[in-house]
């Protein structure tokens, strides 16, 4: 049986166990600084601290076997003032309502950081994909589409792919949304295949986001991108293309990892053979000319600029001493806890937060619901140059924010997408 993996060629699967941790309770606790920090009154408080809207179903799937597992997903909708809500569907089977709700809620400011018309969205299904055949996943995908029916639409509420989640399986949900509805609609869902509807750029378009607000940061920061080390943390769709695309700019990617472990090499790794040696092996390990090294000592090998690119939870008060790079980019979501952003700030090291690095793909998925409304598609060039704008724009916009507060980006990008978030709430009111 082919894994996703094998199958799309682009999304791979990933490992974790940390179910237990309430990923909620960090991003409550992270929007609680910055609501303080802009003196949020009450009343607004409560309402961008909450999610608007939880759904959770439990739906039964034909096995090839025969026999039947029904399975649990979630879609969360965290807030829909700025207008439709926004976000990936996950499959993993580590997956937890806290998780989706914390993923949702940093969606909201993640739109707001870069300005678009969104609210913010997430989904995840607890689900194992590597254990489904391609059958059973396309079944999944459609029930679990007719189950959000009621509660997604191109203006309402607009799915796209996250982790082990592809462009097929985003064909599945277009197609099984069209069909409920009896009118093809290739605006309910972004990160289609190109020839449904896909944008050009979508699908480097978080790891190309992130290296454009990298190149920013060394412009602020008097430093030079050319020569410098870097580390990326997990393999996959947003960290093997930020890897390549920096190596471009005459960056030395020093180390990589996947879920199965680490590679390094001082001298630097030839990025085009190891994405090469993972389509042939599947993981990045035993890659020849360069040494084994762990994921968590990863996270503190010697280099200049730090990308986590895999999971969250990864940059912690026990690791954050020990990180030698003076620039992390969060290409992941949530990798970084409270204690450690403290930790980083005080020792000087700047973290680009996720909900300003990681734009460059809801940013791009955006361009794909604008071109599907309107029918029409823009070229590659004409993609990337307005993310080129909107990142440079939303990152000084950030670090003005942050330097004015004297706090860390992240705070500074938190302040600034509360603030827009709680006028188009106050402006719109609150009805009845
Ligand atoms: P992906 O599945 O393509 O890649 C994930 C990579 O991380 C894989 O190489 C996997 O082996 C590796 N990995 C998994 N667990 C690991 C671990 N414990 N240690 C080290 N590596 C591990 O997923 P992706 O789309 O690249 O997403 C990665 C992160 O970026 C997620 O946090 C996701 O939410 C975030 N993100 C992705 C996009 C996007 O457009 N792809 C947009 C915004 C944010």
């Amino acid at each position: 049986m082919a894994s996703v993996a094998e199958r799309s060629g682009q999304t791979e699967v990933s490992d974790r166990a940390d179910g237990a941790h309430d990923l909620f309770a960090t991003a409550v606790e992270q929007f609680g600084i910055a609501a303080d920090l802009i003196g949020l009154d009450d009343g607004l408080r409560q309402i961008l601290g909450s999610c608007k809207r939880e759904v959770t179903v439990n739906f039964p799937v034909k096995l090839d076997d025969g026999s039947v597992k029904v399975v649990t997903g979630h879609r969360v909708q965290h807030n829909a003032a700025p207008g439709p809500t926004k976000g990936g569907i996950r499959y993993h089977q580590d997956v937890t309502l806290s998780e989706v709700k914390a993923l949702a809620m940093w969606m909201t400011w993640k739109c707001a950081v870069v300005g678009l018309p969104y609210g913010g969205a997430k989904g995840g299904v607890e689900i194992d994909p590597k254990q489904l055949s391609l059958g059973e996943l396309e079944r999944l995908t459609r029930r679990f589409t007719t189950e959000l029916h009621p509660v997604i639409g191109p203006e309402v509420d607009i799915p796209a792919p996250d982790v082990n989640t592809t462009p097929q399986i985003m064909a599945w949900l277009m197609d099984t949304y069209s069909t409920n509805a009896g009118r093809t609609t290739p605006g309910v869902v972004t990160g289609k295949p190109i020839l449904l509807g896909g944008s050009l750029g979508r699908n480097e378009a978080t790891a190309q986001g992130c290296v454009f607000a990298i190149e920013e940061a060394h412009r602020q920061h008097g430093k030079k991108l050319e020569g410098s080390r870097v580390a990326v943390q997990g393999f996959g769709n947003a960290g093997a293309i930020a890897a390549r695309l920096l190596q471009e700019q005459g960056a030395i990617v020093v180390a990589v990892s996947d879920s199965r472990g680490g590679i390094v090499n001082h001298r630097g790794l030839d990025i085009a053979a190891v994405e090469d040696f993972k389509r042939i092996t599947g993981s990045v390990i035993d890659f020849p000319a360069a040494d084994a090294i762990s994921n968590e000592d990863l996270l503190e090998v010697d280099c200049d600029i730090l990308i986590p690119a895999a999971l969250e939870d990864q940059i912690t008060r026990e690791n954050a001493p020990h990180i030698k790079a003076w620039l992390i980019a969060e290409a992941a979501n949530g990798p970084t806890s409270p204690e450690a952003d403290d930790i980083l700030f005080e020792r000087g090291v700047v973290v680009i937060p996720d909900i300003l690095a990681n734009a460059g793909g809801v940013t791009v998925s955006y361009f794909e619901w604008v071109q599907a409304m309107q029918a029409y598609s823009w070229t590659e060039r004409e993609v990337n140059d307005r993310l080129y704008r909107i990142m440079t724009d939303a990152y000084q916009a950030v670090a003005a924010t942050s330097e004015r507060h004297g706090v860390h980006l992240r705070t500074g990008a938190l302040a600034r997408a509360i603030e827009r978030v709680a006028e188009f709430t106050t402006v719109r009111g609150i009805w009845p």
